[in-house]
């Protein structure tokens, strides 16, 4: 596996979830790693006991990516405490599903706030900070989703769909600075984010899947630490789906 002992990793929404399975994956191949949140403490505070044995390598910090400022402040202080950037994970994302003809304003600026304006604030800042030592790999959590469309997540599928736009470009721009940013695309995955999904709805999808079955945190952190590590050195604005076979 991929190593990085004495590098410094910001991975958002990294106390649960996929970014939980990310945070942990990047802690034992000797990352630091920085795990953001916006809201959940006790989901952090748990997170934090079960990786006690990490120490100081694991620092938690509870900001909103979609807030500019408190972003700033988060970068301000991050400069104080780490001496580099080498990897960030762009992973907090939220859905709120609803067909179009009902979906409220508010439904569709929080997805779009959090999704893509969050991409953008984190990695606005994150390549100033990459930009200092001419080395970087940044990896944004999009979705199959973002490609394909699914019923009722017009606002979600924009955001995701957004997050590749915004890969491509940032790419072109940071090229020369030797910074990658890739996306990973994850199709179904088993978390908090997907388990309101009515009982039916999961046999469909998953009857949708060529695999027959969801994915596992675990199995998308594989590709993120692929994405991040320094032998992945002339790929940058990819994406790459990881799905059981549901490929866009
Ligand atoms: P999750 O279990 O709901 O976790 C979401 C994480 O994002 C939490 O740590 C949450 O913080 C954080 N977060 C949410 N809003 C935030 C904000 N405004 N500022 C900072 N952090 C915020 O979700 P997940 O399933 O692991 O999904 C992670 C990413 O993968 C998302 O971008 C999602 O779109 C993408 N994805 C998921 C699937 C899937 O099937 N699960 C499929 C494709 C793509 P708190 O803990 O404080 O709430």
């Amino acid at each position: 596996m991929y190593q990085f002992n004495g590098q410094h990793v910001i991975v958002t929404g990294g106390t649960r979830g996929i970014g939980g399975g990310i945070t942990e994956a990047f802690l034992k191949a000797g990352a630091t790693v920085v795990a953001t949140y916006s809201g959940n403490d006790e989901a952090a505070r748990n997170f934090k006991e079960k990786h006690a044995l990490y120490g100081d390598k694991l620092v938690l910090k509870k900001f909103n990516v979609a807030n500019s400022g408190e972003v700033e402040n988060f970068f301000k202080e991050y400069e104080t405490l780490f001496p580099s950037l080498e990897v960030l994970v762009n992973n907090a994302g939220i859905r709120r599903d609803n067909i179009i003809a009902s979906m409220n304003e508010s439904e569709w600026d929080n997805v779009l706030d959090t999704n893509l304006k969050g991409t953008y604030n984190m990695t606005r800042f994150g390549v100033l900070a990459m930009m200092k030592n001419r080395y970087g790999r940044i990896v944004n959590m999009s979705s199959v989703g973002g490609k394909l469309g699914l019923q009722g997540q017009a606002n979600y599928a924009a955001s995701k769909a957004g997050q590749i736009a915004l890969s491509l470009s940032v790419s072109k721009e940071v090229a020369k600075r030797n910074i990658t940013i890739n996306n990973v695309c994850p199709g179904f995955i088993e978390t908090e984010l997907i388990a309101d999904l009515p009982e039916d709805q999961v046999k469909e999808y998953k009857s949708q899947v060529p695999m027959k079955r969801f994915g596992k945190v675990e199995e998308v952190a594989h590709a993120v630490l692929f994405f991040a590590s320094r032998e992945a050195s002339y790929i940058t604005g990819t994406n790459l789906d990881i799905a059981g076979g549901l490929n866009a």
